[in-house]
């Protein structure tokens, strides 16, 4: 599956090492990516700032190099064969946080949504209490306008600095990132998110920490946390709920090779036993074919097929 010639490769491997970065090659997505599942990709390299990204994707770029983005790996599947790209992973060694002024906090696109959570509990700032537990990275979450229990990063996020295909580094208002449920902008235009801003509010600690740890105890009760999994399967379709017409055709519970709908949450498909992203994809596309043929709705995958 491995195309992207050897001698580019090892070009782009030394290049990433020079500037830096962490460079991995020949590198298994399944260590990357929360479903465990996915072969290898050619090349990996993880920036460790805005600069380094920048430099790795202009090289990139000029040996004309296909690559996708990775954030925490959250929501997205590969395939067994493993991606003919480049992945630039934007995520544990691209992170910071600092405040500005008394109430906006200012991230990396790789922190963690939970380390930034933490920030703002430590700082008694409120609004991203729903966010505590979501295991992405800001960036990811940007790109996803990751949500629950009612509220959204829409809600809060008040910047975004992000890089364009032509390695522009820009800067916009969240008003013009489009965020709507599960989709932004950068879901449209190929850029990068590389930092941005969340407006948060002033609150007590105790009653910020008391939501967060409320919101945690819900996953905890109704997740399926214990298996790999990319959290929700599909979207929410328009008026009904995912998991509740997935129970609906009796599917909860349901095994395809080593997947499984969860029979904790059928909203969750899990690996529940060495699966591969075959047996994944399989009952994905069985789930969708039969929920069509007996209530007539379309599912659409929340989750990112990584090709
Ligand atoms: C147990 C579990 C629970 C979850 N609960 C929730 C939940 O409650 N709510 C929710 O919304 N989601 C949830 N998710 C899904 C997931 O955590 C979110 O969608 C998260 O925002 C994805 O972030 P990530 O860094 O893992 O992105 P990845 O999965 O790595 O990437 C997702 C997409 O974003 C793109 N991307 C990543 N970083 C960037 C960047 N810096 N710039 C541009 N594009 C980028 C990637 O190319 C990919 O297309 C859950 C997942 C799991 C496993």
């Amino acid at each position: 599956m491995i195309n992207i010639n050897i001698e580019t490769t090892n070009l782009l491997f030394d290049s990433a090492i020079e500037m830096g970065c962490k460079a991995y090659k020949n590198e298994m997505l399944c260590n990357h990516i929360s479903f465990k599942v996915g072969g290898p990709c050619p090349l990996l390299i993880e920036p460790k700032n805005e600069k380094q990204l920048t430099e790795a994707l202009k090289l990139i770029k000029e040996t004309d190099t296909p690559y996708i983005i990775l954030g925490n790996g959250t929501n997205v599947l590969v395939l067994d064969e493993g991606l003919d790209k480049v992945v630039v992973k934007i995520g544990d060694e691209m992170t910071s946080l600092s405040l500005e002024g008394e109430d906006v906090i200012c991230c990396s696109a790789g922190t963690k949504v939970v380390t930034l959570c933490k920030f703002a509990l430590e700082n008694s700032l409120s609004g991203l209490e729903f966010a505590y537990g979501i295991p992405g990275t800001c960036g990811g979450a940007v790109f996803m306008n990751a949500g629950a229990y009612g509220g959204e990063v829409k809600d809060v996020i008040s910047e975004i600095t992000y890089l364009t295909p032509q390695l522009e580094l820009k800067t916009m208002p969240a008003e013009e990132a489009r965020l709507s449920y599960r989709h932004s902008v950068f879901k449209e235009n190929g850029c990068i998110v590389v930092s941005a801003k969340f407006k948060m509010k002033k609150a007590p600690q105790e009653e910020i920490k008391a939501a967060m740890n409320d919101f945690l105890s819900r996953r905890k009760d109704k997740q399926p946390l214990e298996y790999p999994s990319a959290g929700s399967t599909f979207k929410r379709p328009e008026g009904y709920f995912a998991g509740a017409l997935i129970e609906q055709i009796g599917f909860k519970g349901k095994a395809l090779g080593g997947a499984q709908i969860s029979d904790k949450h059928a909203g969750f498909l899990i690996n529940k036993s060495n699966a591969t992203a075959k047996d994944i994809l399989d009952l994905i596309k069985l789930t969708q074919e039969t929920v069509k043929k007996e209530t007539g709705v379309t599912l659409e995958p929340e989750v990112i097929i990584l090709r």
